[in-house]
């Protein structure tokens, strides 16, 4: 089981800017759907300590300074800016196919001033065509964007050989594991592992799949803009 206590104590430490990010989130989604979660406590324990989770893990601590870690599918930032205003020392790139939400984000980052971060707007499937992105990456992490076999065919071409994909996941993951592990044998490397925790206050059971890339994924994944989705992988 995942401990959240150093998740906790890091959010702690950056009150200030996750307060600042929910004002703006809460404001911000009376005019644009970003969450259906605007409660203060549930925004913190949904969104950010969720999104903080992984620091518990082994693969996670290992990371670098300057290590590029890439956010798939990041809506409002989750759980990529989070992680960012955490770590002023990784750099970070936050992906998402809906235009106002990256509009959202782009403000967020100048409000927060924070210059290890960028905003991308796109199509995983056609952003990995972009100088620089395909096999580009140290870490993707993804969270609430498709089944597994389908998020992975959209993160891990991304990620370097030695790299891992993070996939935050609900209690119910266990019944994609086959075909997620079939897609990630495809995609040039394993899932490693699945770490499970509780959310504080009773907010519900969570998972992350940890998957390391041994290879870099085939040039023909993924596949054109929604192949994936409609044809899984596996
Ligand atoms: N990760 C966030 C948002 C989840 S909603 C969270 O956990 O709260 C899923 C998001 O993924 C949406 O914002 C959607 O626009 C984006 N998305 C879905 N498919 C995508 C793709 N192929 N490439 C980029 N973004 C995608």
């Amino acid at each position: 089981m995942v401990d959240l206590g150093s998740a906790e104590a890091l959010i702690a430490r950056h009150r200030e800017a996750f307060e600042e990010y929910r004002r703006r989130l809460v404001a911000w989604n009376e005019q644009v759907n970003l969450t259906s979660i605007t409660d203060e406590e549930e925004v913190f324990i949904k969104h950010f300590v969720d999104s903080v989770a992984v620091v518990a893990l082994r693969e996670w601590r290992g990371l670098s300074d300057g290590a590029v870690i890439l956010d798939v599918g990041t809506g409002a930032g989750f759980p990529g800016l989070p992680l960012a205003i955490c770590h002023p020392r990784l750099r970070f790139v936050l992906v998402d196919a809906l235009q106002k939400r990256v509009r959202f984000l782009q403000e967020m980052v100048e409000a927060l001033r924070l210059n290890h971060v960028l905003v991308m707007h796109g199509r995983a499937e056609d952003l990995v065509r972009a100088d620089g992105m395909r096999a580009g990456f140290d870490a993707c992490v993804s969270r609430a964007v498709a089944s597994l076999p389908v998020l992975l065919e959209l993160t891990m071409p991304f990620v370097r050989p030695g790299g891992f994909t993070l996939a935050w996941k609900g209690p119910g993951v266990y019944d994609e594991l086959d075909a997620g592990s079939r897609a990630a044998g495809i995609l040039g490397g394993r899932i490693q592992r699945v770490d499970a925790y509780d959310l504080p206050g009773g907010a519900g059971g969570r998972t992350l799949v940890v998957v390391e890339q041994r290879r870099p994924a085939p040039e023909r994944y993924p596949r054109k803009a929604g192949v994936p989705q409609r044809k899984p992988l596996a």
